[in-house]
């Protein structure tokens, strides 16, 4: 079984402190999304008002069409996974996993096919004798995880759930768990601040900065449709080039950047004189041998820094005047410029946008 969620104008304010800015948000039943941000930006403070553990300064938080909000955590029916665990140490597997059960008074042998199929469902169920200090991290994740869903919850929170595991254990359990989701048809709020976690696993991603929710979408749109600067630069790697809209004219502009050169982008809302940034993906850039500069678009000279060869790709860093500019080019058989080669970067009008 699972839920919808709704945050209906949700604030919360830690004495002066606004920690949660007016969230507004719809997560359809069977949906995944993830709270992407920085350290800090309030993404535990929004899991924690809609499991119950804090309770919001205003606004309305939906189940289904319930509102949760004067409910205690154990009645919401909500599973939740932590960071670091949280496995009780005197207790075996089995007793962790059962013991959402054991709180709702289920019946011995309910417990047993509930705690047996949980088990099963996260592969541990040759485990569940032993002790949690006997596990592995990844293991002791997949017994938090098996007790978070033991009692078919309406949605499953996940508070940076893989941050204590070592890289190749974190792409294992990535896997394991969207095939859980998928599996259960479960609705998951998942919270990291790793912007690979959010673009592989998620259906939608909910970036949050200082509080408030600066962009909800796929991970698609995300990438290639970032609304301001701050996600063009937290999802993905991007050039963030300062520039001036010199003539704004139906949805494109031109542009002056960084002070020097001329450009034409298109524009998100920006009228005659604006400053703002003018962004543009590294695999968007071209490099080429310095040419005689012609009075085209989006051409800067630069030198090349450094040139990092990573096998199917070379990613270069170019400076140009007070810009550090990053290039990736695959590695098709194209000319590799060392450091110090003097190059011209050049880049599509339709491949770069003004932000503010
Ligand atoms: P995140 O999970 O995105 O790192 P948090 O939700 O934990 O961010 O914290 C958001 C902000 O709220 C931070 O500035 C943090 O210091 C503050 N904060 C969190 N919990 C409390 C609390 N119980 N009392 C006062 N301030 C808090
Ligand atoms: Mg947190």
């Amino acid at each position: 079984m699972s839920t919808s969620l709704e945050m209906k104008n949700i604030q919360k304010f830690y004495g002066p402190l606004h920690v949660v800015k007016d969230f507004d948000l719809q997560i359809q039943s069977g949906e995944f999304v993830t709270f992407l941000g920085p350290s800090g930006s309030g993404k535990t403070t929004a899991l924690k008002m809609i499991a119950g553990f804090e309770t919001p300064t205003s606004g309305d938080i939906f189940l289904g069409s319930r509102s949760i909000v004067d409910l205690p955590a154990y009645e919401r029916g909500i599973g939740m996974v932590f960071q670091n665990y949280a496995l009780f140490p005197h207790m075996t597997v089995a007793e962790n996993v059962a013991f959402p059960l054991t709180v709702r008074k289920a019946s011995r042998q309910e417990t047993a096919e509930k705690v047996g199929r949980a088990l099963q469902l996260v592969k541990m169920d040759q485990y569940s004798g032993r002790y949690p200090n006997q596990l592995s991290g990844g293991q002791q994740q997949r017994i938090a995880l098996a007790r978070a869903i033991v009692f078919n919850p309406s949605i499953l929170l996940m508070d940076e759930p893989l941050g204590a595991l070592d890289r190749n254990l974190r792409e294992h359990m990535k896997i394991e768990i969207m095939r859980i989701q998928k599996e259960l048809n479960m609705t998951v709020v998942f919270v990291t601040h790793d912007q690979d976690e959010a673009l592989t696993m998620s259906d939608r991603i909910a970036v949050i900065n200082e509080g408030s929710l600066v962009q909800v979408d796929d991970s698609k749109s995300l990438y290639r449709k970032p609304k301001n600067r701050f996600v063009a630069s937290f999802v993905g790697e991007s050039n963030i080039i300062p520039c001036c809209v010199d003539r704004a004219e139906s949805g494109m502009g031109k542009v002056t950047l960084a002070g020097i050169a001329p450009g034409a982008a298109q524009l998100s809302g920006q009228t005659d004189g604006t400053q703002a940034w003018l962004f543009v993906r590294p695999e968007h850039v071209e490099i080429d041998v310095r040419c005689a500069a012609a009075d085209t678009p989006n051409a800067l000279d630069g030198v090349v820094e450094n040139a990092l060869f990573l096998g199917e790709m070379t990613r270069y860093l170019v400076r140009c005047g007070a810009e550090t500019i990053t290039v990736k080019r695959q590695n098709r058989g194209q000319a590799h410029f060392s450091g110090g080669t003097p190059v011209t970067l050049s880049w599509k009008a339709e491949d770069c946008t003004v932000l503010n």
